[in-house]
């Protein structure tokens, strides 16, 4: 079982392996939108600092800040479900 430190380390890598790469990655959040392939054009996650993420996603961050809900337990993000 990963700790949340672990998992933000891996979100961390796999973000930096994006902006590295040739432009094509899931978001690690949802899994369901392609980030955009030029790395800059994606927004980056309020829970994960420097983590890349979809606009739907950093759209439901937001909305669970204004609304005070909780965020996604790292451990539902698409990235560690699909593991
Ligand atoms: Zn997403």
């Amino acid at each position: 079982m990963l700790t949340n430190s672990e998992m933000e380390r891996l979100l961390l890598q796999e973000t930096e392996a994006f902006i590295h790469s040739d432009g094509f990655a899931f978001c690690p959040r949802c899994g369901n939108h392609r980030l955009k392939p030029v790395a800059t054009d994606n927004p980056y996650s309020r829970q994960v600092a420097g983590v890349l993420i979809c606009e739907a996603c950093r759209k439901d961050e937001d909305h669970r800040l204004r609304t005070a809900s909780k965020n996604i337990s790292l451990k539902k993000w698409f990235f560690f479900a699909a593991l």
